[in-house]
């Protein structure tokens, strides 16, 4: 059977634990073949096409014609990151960064990114995008079959959340509704009439949203949720207090993140890791100095978008840090498996010791005025002396006099770092950011 020009695969047999079968098991050096192919398509027209690739290799005295194979683009192809876009948007007046390929009559539609390390960007997007091709891998994989009813509260993202034809055409049939959790009593109503079999998606403010609900609502979570035959969780990590909640109401979790903004990626039901779509994206695993970290070491996740005919991210710096697995995995799929660890410049070293946001949740949603774990680090500068923290408080649980000595206190005793701690209700905390989450990392 033929892929693509150039790379063919043995005909397999029908195989419905996968929504495509070929792809998401194609052995490791097929794989490396496909994304050679598409790599070497895809260089000399965004090279001509993008301002922001031109003057970068330009720059760097690379020329698409130079590149010949994986191992040259990985060995001369200079990189870009969120920076590089941003000064380009600003300095060219181009709303895109420079990283649009496509005559604007060719863009049926506009998304942005999620916002979540500065303002959202636009981002050309059309129908086939690789968003649509992974999320489509995803629903099928957690038990979601034509015919069936999904819900899918969407915020922002490349894909855009006003797109959905693509589960129509997939025959599924979308609830679709904005990613806020006042219309949460509408989406179990919903919920109940119709019986979705695919929850996407579950983020911390619409956790808050539905224990809040439960807990005035004589409704059973079990029976709203029995059709459901997976959640998908994303925006940032699932704090271990509400993963415990949703598997209270009869939810098994599939974790979600972005696989350097080309696409989302999910973990599998192996849930260990997630599988980041290596036909629809190149990705490295790099250190400081742009070489290759081993598989297991922490390195910065650098992407290439394979199938991005409208603005591809071309060695793209994402500035998140993770770890990479290519064995396969024991669900069949043989695309690389990642764990994230955080942003790279979301780590602060409070008297020498390193404190990532993670670090912290656990501890801040142990105590019941703040068990939605919504809380920021404050800080000026990636060094401090003492750990500044800003934590939501629900304010209908009475007077928080001591609150803020207990939490110092745990945090103290856990990280060995001075603390400070100010309280602040939650729903001020959560009108600072985006409709998933809050910056966890802030300035001031
Ligand atoms: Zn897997």
């Amino acid at each position: 059977m033929t892929l693509e020009r150039g790379v063919t695969v043995e005909p397999g047999v029908a195989n419905l634990d996968y929504f495509d079968p070929q792809i998401e098991t194609l052995p490791r050096d097929k794989l490396k073949e496909l994304q050679q192919f598409r790599l070497l398509g895809l260089l000399p027209y965004a090279y001509e096409r993008s301002g922001l690739i031109r003057q970068v290799w330009d720059a760097a005295g690379v020329h698409p014609s130079q590149i010949t194979s994986l191992a040259d683009y990985v060995a001369k192809a200079p990189f870009i990151d969120k920076d590089a876009i941003r000064a380009f948007r600003d300095a060219n007046d181009d709303p895109c960064g420079g990283i649009r390929i496509a005559d604007y009559t060719e863009i049926p539609h506009v998304g942005f990114t999620s916002g979540t390390t500065g303002d959202p960007t636009p981002v050309p997007n059309g129908k086939g995008s690789a968003i649509e091709a992974e999320i489509l891998r995803e629903f099928w994989h957690v038990g979601g079959r034509p015919g069936d009813y999904i819900t899918y509260l969407m915020f922002t993202f490349r894909g855009g959340i006003s797109r959905t034809s693509f589960l129509g055409d997939a025959g599924f049939t979308p609830i679709t509704a904005p990613h806020d959790p006042a219309i949460l009593p509408l989406i179990v109503d919903a919920i109940e009439q119709y019986r979705p079999t695919v929850l996407y998606m579950l983020s911390t403010p619409m956790m808050m949203g539905l224990e809040a609900y439960f807990e005035k609502s004589a409704k059973d979570p079990r029976n709203v949720f029995k059709s459901i035959k997976g959640a998908v969780f994303g925006g940032e990590p699932m704090s271990p207090r509400f993963k415990a909640l949703a598997k209270s109401w009869g939810l098994e979790i599939f974790d979600y993140t972005t696989f350097g903004d080309v696409t989302g990626a999910m973990e599998c039901r192996e849930h260990n890791g997630f599988h980041g779509w290596e036909d629809l994206a190149l990705a490295e695993c790099l250190d400081a100095n742009g070489n290759e970290v081993a598989d297991g070491e922490v390195g910065e996740l650098v992407v290439t978008a394979l199938t991005d005919q409208w603005a591809p991210l071309i060695r793209f710096r994402t500035g998140d840090l993770v770890k990479f697995d290519r064995s396969p995995c024991p669900c069949g799929r043989t695309h690389l498996r990642f764990w994230t660890l955080g942003r790279m410049g979301d780590q602060t070293l409070v008297q020498g010791v390193s404190v990532l946001p993670r670090d912290i949740q656990g501890i801040v949603e142990q105590q019941p005025e703040t068990r939605a774990a919504l809380f920021q680090i404050i800080r000026p500068q990636a060094e401090m002396e003492v750990l500044r923290l800003r934590v939501g408080y629900d304010a209908a649980t009475g007077n928080p006099a001591g609150l803020a000595k207990r939490l110092t206190d745990s945090v103290t005793a856990a990280l060995k770092v001075p603390c400070e701690v100010e309280l602040v209700p939650n729903e001020e905390l959560l009108k600072l950011g985006p409709p998933q989450k809050i910056p966890r990392v802030t300035k001031q």
